[in-house]
């Protein structure tokens, strides 16, 4: 089922110098350097893009589909998520941002803060219900959700059985611009301008979205290039823009929160702190919570990896924009369903083993092994910690010599019984390993 694991991250393996950097970074532990070079376990990325934004050498990238695939249709969409406005000094004209989009080759626009507005207010409508288990967990971002399919099922639950604002948006901007062009569903083509690759997953490994509305997602940064060239010679600002704040406010942290309208709800922002605060609610101590915004990305979807500005000048150009706007934006038609077409699956890609007995006789032996590895976490074996390395020595994917500590402990038992027993070996290897003994001791 390769499909199954399709993903936007990737690795130059050319321009990976085996740093070790991302290795640490991983949520999922879903990175090792083996022989120089980092490597992806597959089953276990959730696209967080968190590697993207700490390698130092840019070989971790993002797979998104290019303005040229514009080409491929009669009719394009661009769908504009509200975190791009924050890229632009002007933000505070959304029609001028909006017109060079068309100028640049979309020839239509949708505002995904009208998709969002929509899902803040059926938020509100089952929070007043008594259906759902609380905390309960928003849905919009996709590799939160495929966190908690990996690490944290006993909170699918949780999660509001909501669309996402990018998918309501892209069947709502499909339906208007068939009705407006007369043309056919598949003569149109809708693009999302991505802030992160989360997205460009969810749209195409057919888990996270059963099946997408969306037929591209573009990166913000490749998007924002050539925008960045248009949008002074713009000669005829078109009115476009349909925003209100409600909606806009999703791309920042605390405003999908603040239109859910939750007495008590929390906004967490950055992978690391949403696991504390998953682990929290696996633990019980956020019973009294009734709604949990929680984002991959540090400051929201502003602070996404594809993102061309500087996360908290997004924010504060966003906050800034959202005073001006209405409060409401233009609605979307009743009939485009706003409940998903299904909770994230349960993936049992940190199982050891589907038989109950030899799981545990392997958990068993990653104990012994953990007790026996220096517990320092260095990284140099290429695992992310000790106890990850002790689990692949027992999945048969490394050996305990990979561990440079217990090598040393090991060529060091070799020379003693080569000196003890008069073993003849050349001097100068003596001598070497002699003198990174006591550099190392
Ligand atoms: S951060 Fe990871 S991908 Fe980047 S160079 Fe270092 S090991 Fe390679
Ligand atoms: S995208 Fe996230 S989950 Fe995937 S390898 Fe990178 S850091 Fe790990």
């Amino acid at each position: 089922m390769e499909q199954s694991y399709w993903h936007s991250v990737t690795l130059d393996r050319d321009a990976c110098r085996g740093c070790t950097n991302c290795l640490k970074q991983c949520p999922t532990q879903a990175i090792r350097v083996q022989h120089g070079k980092a490597k992806i376990l597959k089953e276990r990325c959730i696209d967080c893009g968190e590697c993207i934004r700490v390698c130092p050498y840019h070989a971790k990238q993002a797979v998104t589909d290019k303005l040229a695939c514009l080409q491929g249709y009669e009719y394009t969409i661009a769908l504009v998520a509200p975190a791009f406005y924050g890229q632009f000094s002007r933000t505070e004209d959304c029609d001028l941002i909006l017109t060079a989009l068309l100028e640049i080759g979309f020839d239509d626009v949708f505002e995904v803060a009208r998709g969002a507005q929509e899902i803040s207010m059926a938020t509100r409508e089952l929070l007043e219900g008594e259906e759902l288990l609380k905390p309960v967990i928003s849905s919009a971002c996709p590799a939160v959700s495929r966190m908690i399919a990996v690490r944290f099922p006993n909170l699918i639950n949780h999660i509001i059985p909501l669309r996402s604002p990018m998918e309501l948006s892209a069947q709502a901007a499909r339906v208007e611009a068939m009705k407006k062009t007369g043309r056919k569903m598949e003569e149109i083509g809708v693009f999302f301008i991505s802030p992160c690759a989360a997205k460009a997953t969810a749209v195409k490994d057919g888990i996270t979205v059963r099946k997408s509305h969306v037929d591209g997602v573009i990166s913000m940064k490749e998007v924002y290039l050539r925008m960045a060239q248009q949008i002074g010679s713009v000669k005829e600002v078109k009115k476009l823009s349909k925003a209100g704040s409600v909606g806009a406010l999703w791309a920042t942290s605390g405003g999908e929160a603040k239109g859910s309208r939750a007495l008590r709800s929390i906004s967490v922002d950055g992978i690391h702190n949403v696991i504390k605060v998953l682990e929290d609610i696996e633990d019980d101590k956020l019973s009294d919570i009734e709604y949990v915004e929680a984002l991959a990305c540090p400051g929201g979807c502003v602070g996404g990896p594809l993102a061309a500005e500087n996360n908290f000048v997004a924010q504060s150009r966003i906050k800034r924009l959202c005073r001006e706007l209405p409060e409401e934006n233009d609605l979307i038609p009743p009939e485009i369903p706003r409940l998903w077409d299904g909770a994230p699956v349960y993936r049992p890609v940190m199982e050891l083993n589907k038989d109950l007995g030899k799981a545990m006789e392997m958990a068993m032996a990653i104990e012994d092994l953990a007790e026996r590895l220096p517990g320092l976490d260095c990284g140099s074996c290429g695992s992310p910690s000790c106890r990850a390395l002790a689990e692949d020595i027992v999945r048969g994917y490394a050996q305990e010599t990979d561990c440079i500590f217990v090598m040393r402990e090991q060529l060091n038992d070799i020379l003693e019984h080569v000196k003890k027993n008069n073993i003849a070996i050349p001097q100068e290897l003596l001598e070497g390993w002699e003198n990174d003994g006591q550099k190392e001791g």
